[in-house]
């Protein structure tokens, strides 16, 4: 049993089915819709999906796409969550990570894909993904590296207290919020994962992917001043996930 728990290829299968999952989350969790894993639904008529029409990327390709009740397009947005995860659980295989670790490393990268998406989306870092983030990191420590354990709490106390500093240190000198509440349990997340020695220089590359895709946004077209706000979070949960990576390959 343990062999096929550590096999490689098994969380592979399963991130489609993950992000799948996940981008149902994405959609509900800020709307507060009440029945957040209630049946999924088309978007445009609400017809119920059967469950054979949930079968990731299968069901996707052989619809072309739409909706089976009404015709209009599944939002491609979708699929590519189901890539999305699939690609994450490609990069911590190959870190070789396996077992335990291996999962872990799945259900942190995914789980920061679904708040990095909800925060660009919404400005919104929900805290039914933050808290229980920090609590899987030191779970994962206890279990695994129990001697890391003091360490990685420590993180991620100091995670959520030097961001709440920083914000506070940002109003004062700005005269207005820049960075939120959800950014510092980020952060702490972030501290129970790594630990507190590489946070600095998460937070730093965190800021550098944050310049980087304003620098995109700007190309794009859109005008950014002072005075645009930008979520911090997915740039933060991409400086988190690849410090993880980092870690675990030079192992
Ligand atoms: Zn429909």
């Amino acid at each position: 049993m343990w062999v096929t728990m550590t096999s490689w290829w098994l969380p592979l299968l399963a991130a489609p089915f993950a992000g799948s999952l996940l981008f149902v989350l994405v959609r509900r969790l800020p709307r507060e819709v009440p029945d957040l894993w209630g049946r999924s639904r088309c978007e445009t008529c609400g017809h119920a999906l059967a469950p054979w029409e949930l079968v990731p990327i299968a069901s996707f390709a052989i619809q072309r796409g739409r909706c089976r009740a009404c015709g209009s397009l599944i939002s491609p947005d979708h699929l590519a969550a189901e890539f999305l995860a699939v690609l994450i659980a490609a990069a911590v295989a190959a870190t070789g990570a396996d077992g335990m670790q291996l999962w872990a490393g799945c259900a942190l990268g995914w789980t920061l894909l679904a708040l990095g998406w909800i925060d660009s989306e919404h400005f919104l870092l929900p805290d039914a993904l933050t808290l229980p983030l920090i609590v899987a990191g030191l779970t994962e420590a206890w279990w695994d590296v129990p001697e890391a354990l003091a360490d990685r709490a420590i993180g991620a106390i100091a995670g959520y207290v030097v961001f709440r500093l920083l914000a506070w240190g940002y109003r004062w000198v700005r005269k207005r919020e820049g960075l939120g509440h959800g950014d510092a349990k980020l952060l702490a997340a972030s501290g129970a994962w790594l630990g507190t020695l590489p946070l600095p220089t998460t937070v730093l590359l965190a800021a550098l992917i944050g310049l980087r895709l304003a620098l995109l946004a700007r190309v794009r077209g859109a005008t950014l001043s002072a005075a645009t706000a930008l979520p911090f979070g997915p740039s933060l949960a991409i400086a988190t996930f690849a410090m993880w990576l980092l870690r675990t390959w030079l192992g």
